[in-house]
C-alpha cells in the first residue's frame, strides 16, 4: 500500500459544518464525518481534531446582543466542548478510540490539554479532539487549530469546508470567484482571503505548517488528500506516465488563471497528447486547447441545457445512493430473518423490520432533500 503523505494531521472542522437547516448538530453529518475520519485513520495516519462552536455560540455576535464579549467568548469555547463530545460519540460508534482534551477544565467528561499526553494518545492510535479553543477569549478555533498543530508537531492543518479549496470570494455567494490551486501564506494574507483568520495563517507560516482547505462533504476527499492526491476537477483523471497510471496533477502543474479557465503545464512536452486524451475521454465534457506551452480548458458558462445535464447527472448519483440504501435494508432484513430459527419472537422480528424500514425511509427522504437543494442550486442563474 502507498505510504500516506502525512503521518499526523490536524483536522479543523467548523461548528457550522455540523449543522443543517433543522438541526444544530445533525447526526447524519456526524456519521458521515466519522466515516471519512475512519478511512484516514485506517491508512495509519494519526488524527487530531479541533472543532469550532459557531453553530451554537459565537462571542462576537453575543457582544452585539449586549452580552459582555469575554463572557460570550467563554460561552463560545464551551459550545466547542458540546460539539467535540458529539464528534467523539460518532467516532466511537465507528469503533475508534478517542480522547477529548480541553483548554478549559471540564474534568467530569474531558482530560485537560497536556501536550505530551496528547502526543502519546496519538502515538497509540487514539483520535484526539481538542475542545474549548485556546482557553482564551478573543481567539478563534482556526487559531486554535494552528496552535495545536504546531504543538503536537502535525504535518499539516486540513481545514474541512463545504467548498473545494480557497477562492477569491465565497463561491457559494459569488459565481465569479476564482479557485487558487496553490497559494503562499503571504498572498493569502495580502489578498485578505477570509478562509482562516490572520493569526491562524501567521502561526502556520512562521512554523512551516501547510494549510490545506478542502471540501469535507465530498466522500473520499479527506483520504485522497492525506494519500497525497490533489482534490479538484481533474481529480481521478490519470495518464500513462513512464508505464504507470499517474494522476494528471502528478505529471503537470495545474492553475486556474481565472474563474473559467484551467491551465495545465505538463512537466514534459511528450505527455501533452496523453493529457488531452485523458480529458477528452472523461465525462467532463471539456475541450482541451493546446498552444504548445499549456493546455487550456475553458469551463463553459452554465447554459440552460448544461444546467439540465448537470441535474441529470445528480439524479443518476441519487438513484445509485437509493439503490445502496435499499440493498442495506435487504441485508438488514436478511440478518433479522436468520434470527427466527434462534427462538427470537415474531413480534421482536417485526419490530426490528419496522425500525429498518423507518431508517430506510428517513435516508431516502434526506436524499430527496439533497437532490431538491442541489437542483435548485444548479438551476438558479
Ligand atoms: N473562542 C474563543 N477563544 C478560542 C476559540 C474560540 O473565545 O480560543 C470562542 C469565540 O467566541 C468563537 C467561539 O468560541 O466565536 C466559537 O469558535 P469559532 O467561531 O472559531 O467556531 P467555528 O466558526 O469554527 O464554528
Amino acid at each position: 500500500m502507498k505510504e500516506p503523505k502525512y503521518k499526523r494531521i490536524l483536522l479543523k472542522l467548523s461548528g457550522e459544518s455540523l449543522s443543517t437547516d433543522g438541526e444544530v448538530i445533525d447526526p447524519t453529518i456526524l456519521g458521515q464525518y466519522a466515516a471519512e475520519i475512519k478511512k484516514v485513520h485506517d491508512l495509519g495516519v494519526e488524527v487530531a481534531i479541533v472543532i469550532g462552536g459557531g453553530n451554537i455560540f459565537r462571542g462576537a455576535s453575543a457582544a452585539k446582543a449586549g452580552i459582555d464579549r469575554v463572557q460570550g467568548d467563554y460561552m463560545g469555547m464551551l459550545a466547542t466542548v458540546i460539539n467535540g463530545m458529539a464528534v467523539q460519540a460518532s467516532l466511537e460508534k465507528q469503533g475508534l478510540y478517542t480522547r477529548m482534551m480541553t483548554a478549559i477544565k471540564v474534568e467530569a467528561v474531558c482530560e485537560p490539554f497536556i501536550r505530551r499526553r496528547a502526543m502519546r494518545h496519538l502515538e497509540k492510535g487514539r483520535i484526539v479532539i481538542f475542545g474549548a479553543g485556546t482557553g482564551n477569549p478573543y481567539f478563534t478555533t482556526d487559531s486554535t487549530a494552528s496552535l495545536r498543530a504546531i504543538e503536537i508537531e502535525a504535518d499539516v492543518v486540513l481545514k474541512g469546508t463545504r467548498v473545494d479549496g480557497v477562492y477569491s470570494a465565497d463561491p457559494e455567494k459569488d459565481p465569479t470567484a476564482t479557485r487558487y490551486t496553490n497559494l503562499s501564506f503571504t498572498e493569502a494574507i495580502s489578498k485578505g482571503l477570509k478562509i482562516m483568520d490572520t493569526t491562524a495563517f501567521t502561526l502556520c507560516q512562521e512554523n512551516n505548517v501547510p494549510i490545506i482547505v478542502f471540501d469535507m462533504n465530498k466522500e473520499g476527499n479527506l483520504a485522497a488528500l492525506v494519500s497525497g492526491e490533489d482534490v479538484g476537477m481533474l481529480d481521478g483523471l490519470t495518464i500513462d506516465y513512464y508505464g504507470m497510471q499517474t494522476p494528471i496533477s502528478g505529471a503537470a502543474s495545474i492553475t486556474t488563471p481565472d474563474a473559467r479557465t484551467i491551465a495545465i503545464k505538463p512537466f514534459e512536452k511528450g505527455i501533452f497528447a496523453e493529457i488531452e486524451k485523458s480529458i477528452r475521454n472523461s465525462s467532463l465534457g471539456l475541450n482541451p486547447m493546446n498552444d504548445g506551452e499549456l493546455i487550456r480548458l475553458s469551463i463553459p458558462p452554465l447554459t440552460e441545457e448544461r444546467r439540465r445535464d448537470l441535474v441529470k447527472r445528480v439524479k443518476q448519483e441519487i438513484e445509485v445512493a437509493k439503490i445502496n440504501i435499499r440493498n442495506a435494508r435487504q441485508d438488514g432484513n436478511n440478518s433479522i430473518k436468520k434470527l427466527k430459527g434462534d427462538g427470537v419472537s415474531e413480534d421482536a422480528i417485526k419490530e426490528a423490520e419496522d425500525k429498518i424500514q423507518k431508517k430506510t425511509d428517513a435516508y431516502i427522504t434526506r436524499i430527496d432533500q439533497v437532490f431538491n437543494e442541489k437542483e435548485k442550486d444548479i438551476m438558479s442563474v
